[in-house]
């Protein structure tokens, strides 16, 4: 977003903040210090929280500011319509928290090397979507686009060859190099994984899962740390 979009929000921030606090007045809800430390904080930082990154900042203005002054400030901006809750993939157990923007919509790329989300808005792409809708005689309520990936940032930080184990999840890689005996090459050259060829990591927990020509192999992660893998930049899906 830009400098213009920031004065913008920060205004709006601004008339939130105000709003919030009439609304509460206006039911009869009496704040004390520390929650409204909470709600202060929450009108300053436009982010996307978690209600444990909420009370870090707030413990900086309140520092008696508990969880739960952060849980039932959080719980209330929610109700009266100034926070969205919102869950991202790559960090399931976690709910977030960004600002509201009544006459705003925006999507999300995350990256799931750093967690950085950037907001977009795309009026090209609203527009699609809205014209599937419709094609499908279908009346739009609300979505959510997420894009997961690796920011620009991350991508840098990459060497170019790396050993699959950190290759991300999803990603298309080149195998490039072998760093083993003859006896670990001979056993992955049997799995099909030689230099040259093209794979992905399907999963990358304990073990890994990777998919090789359409098939799946499994490999420990001690095994596949000596695969190395560069990153198949215009690899095609
Ligand atoms: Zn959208
Ligand atoms: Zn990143
Ligand atoms: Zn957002």
């Amino acid at each position: 977003m830009n400098s213009n979009n920031n004065d913008h929000r920060q205004m709006s921030n601004e008339k939130a903040r105000s709003e919030f606090f009439h609304l509460a007045q206006n039911n009869n809800i009496e704040l004390d210090e520390r929650q409204r430390a909470a709600v202060n904080c929450f009108f300053d930082t436009e982010s996307h929280l978690s209600a444990t990154e909420l009370l870090d900042l707030a413990s900086k203005t309140c520092e008696k500011c508990d969880i739960n002054d952060v849980e039932s400030a959080l719980k209330l901006l929610e109700e009266y319509g100034f926070a969205k809750r919102r869950v991202f993939e790559n960090r399931e157990d976690e709910t977030l928290y960004e600002h509201w923007h009544l006459t705003e919509h925006h999507d999300h790329l995350v990256c799931i090397k750093c967690e950085k989300i950037i907001e977009f808005f795309d009026p090209q792409l609203e527009r699609i979507q809205e014209n599937i809708s419709r094609s499908h005689g279908f009346e739009t309520l609300n979505h959510k686009l997420e894009i997961y990936g690796i920011c620009s940032e991350c991508m840098g930080k990459r060497e170019p060859l790396m050993p699959i184990t950190m290759a991300a999840q999803g990603e298309s890689v080149i195998i490039r190099k072998i760093h083993g005996g003859r006896n670990l090459v001979k056993k992955l050259s049997d799995m099909g994984l030689t230099p040259d060829t093209r794979v992905e990591v399907i999963t990358s927990g304990g073990q890994m899962i990777i998919s090789i020509r359409g098939s799946r192999v499994a490999i420990g992660r001690g095994m596949a740390s000596k695969i190395f893998v560069e990153l198949d930049r215009d690899g095609d899906r």
